[in-house]
């Protein structure tokens, strides 16, 4: 083991996947012409037992960006459903496994890279991630952690000095390799490809592996296997409600970025909507919306319903059918819960509930000229605790254009909030001011603004900007 004194390299890292052997191949990294430090997330280092002040950028670069290994790094071995069609030719083609550590919160963590070079399975592809890539990924999971998602975060980004050359971006672009925190890389498309090849002994295994790992506490029970499949539809159905409220595309729902803990990852042609548009597609590939904002809970429940077929080598399909018949109330009141939270309340009856919610979403539909996620930070922005007093004191002082049969479902809305607000004790007003600061962040990342970062980077390598608007979230 290494004396250095980088404590990335003196981490206590477990051969937990390693361990198990049939799931991965050992791999090299690429080497790189350069190593600069773009982005380092110093809000994780407390849960790996670090201070900030401990761990200098070199330590970053010497770790993530040169890549000095303290364990073999594993390329992951998985298949996946891509829009709707079955692919054998997966696994990781540019990242892998660099360590899995357990953190001081008790749970245990990937450190997964992107962009790390060639693996078996880069196909024809060049194993590497564009710097707008790693860009946009760390502008989703910042987002998204802000808005209360579970989801994986970027520990780092370092620019590697190559030319890239993509269809999506104008090329060459630049270049750049990001390490991953997440609880795990483990995927639907693992378990998938243990059908294919026709390995039950394989797929019992791995299965006890999540089981023991990322469900300890279902791990030994008579039923674990149902338990767990149950618990995993209550946790995708909550991941999908916490992206819904939040306004978020994921934009490739496919099975290889289905995690096993429920974990959202992966963020490629995301978007966040900019309006209620249920139709909205993030990915301008996805010709037939199959991954629109408003199909996301089909897709989930769709690849849960794909998963019963590599478990059932090991366990009950009719039990996992009927725990995923329970998708849509775990959904829904997941759901609900946040929505309530991003307008202000903790609880409230369930009519009372379904008529606020009902009346937000038919005004953003209606009044597009009301952004999604703007309608929230304007609610956060205005309110007042004499709204109280008289409906019409609510957004008293918008400059929303609308038109006439717009101002009447705005109308409806003050009515609705109003009546919620004259049932509340004054003293608790304050909490409502309070919850919507906490749930509804004043920076919103739609493309444009994305962009507007990228931009700023790319002209004038200028990178404040983005780590001023990623601060901003934290307000
Ligand atoms: P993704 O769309 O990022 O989820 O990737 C889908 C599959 O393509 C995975 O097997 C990736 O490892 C692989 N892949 C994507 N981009 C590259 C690349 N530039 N080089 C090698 N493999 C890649
Ligand atoms: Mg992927």
């Amino acid at each position: 083991m290494s004396h250095s004194s980088n404590p990335f390299l003196n981490l206590n890292y477990e051969p937990a996947i390693e361990s198990l052997a049939d799931y991965h191949d050992v791999v090299t990294a690429a080497e790189y012409p350069m190593h600069r430090l773009r982005w380092r997330n110093d809000d994780i280092l407390p849960t790996l037992g670090l201070d900030s002040s401990q761990v200098s950028d070199d330590d970053f670069i010497e770790a993530f960006g040169h890549f000095r290994a303290v364990r073999p790094f594993l390329a992951l071995r998985y298949h996946g459903y891509q829009f709707g069609e079955y692919n054998p030719q997966l696994g990781d083609g540019r990242g892998f496994v660099y360590g899995q550590v357990s953190g001081v919160d008790g749970e245990f963590y990937d450190f997964g890279t992107k962009g790390s070079g060639r693996t078996p399975y880069s196909r024809t592809a060049d194993g590497r991630l564009t710097l707008k890539g790693g860009v946009r990924e760390i502008i989703a999971s910042e987002a998204l952690y802000r808005m209360g998602v579970k989801t994986s975060r970027c520990l780092s980004l370092v620019e590697t000095g190559e030319d890239l050359w993509r269809g999506d971006e104008p090329s060459p672009t630049r270049s750049a390799v990001m390490v991953r925190f997440s609880r795990s890389h483990i995927r639907f498309g693992t378990f998938e490809r243990l059908r294919w090849i026709g390995r039950a002994d394989l797929t019992r295994k791995l299965l006890d592996h999540v089981l023991q790992v990322y469900y300890p506490h279902i791990w030994g029970k008579e039923n674990q296997d149902d338990i767990f499949y149950l618990e995993l539809v209550e946790r995708v159905a909550t991941l999908c409600a916490q992206w819904m409220a939040a306004g978020f595309c994921h934009a490739v729902l496919n099975t290889d970025n289905m995690s096993i803990t429920g974990e959202s990852f992966d963020y490629g042609p995301f978007a966040f909507i900019p309006t209620y548009d249920p139709r909205f597609t993030a990915a301008y590939f996805d010709h037939a919306g199959r991954y629109s904002y408003a199909n996301q809970p089909a897709a989930c429940y769709w690849n849960l319903e794909k998963l019963q077929d590599p478990l059932s080598m090991v366990m009950d399909k009719d039990n996992m059918q009927s725990s995923l018949l329970k998708f849509k109330d775990f959904y829904r009141d997941a759901y609900c819960e946040i929505m309530l939270k991003r307008l202000g309340f903790s609880s409230l009856s369930e009519p009372e509930t379904e008529d606020l919610i009902g009346a937000t979403l038919e005004l953003l539909s209606a009044a597009q000229a009301i952004g999604y996620n703007q309608f929230f930070v304007k609610l956060r922005q205005s309110f007042e605790p004499n709204w109280r007093e008289d409906a019409s004191k609510i957004f008293g002082s918008h400059d929303w254009e609308l038109n006439d049969e717009q101002i009447i479902l705005l109308e409806k809305w003050r009515v609705v909030y109003h009546q919620l607000l004259i049932r509340l004790p004054i003293a608790e007003l304050e909490n409502i001011a309070q919850q919507l600061q906490q749930s509804n962040p004043t920076i919103i990342f739609l493309r444009p603004k994305i962009e507007e970062l990228w931009e700023k980077i790319t002209v004038d390598d200028d990178w404040q900007p983005l780590y001023d608007a990623i601060a901003q979230l934290k307000t």
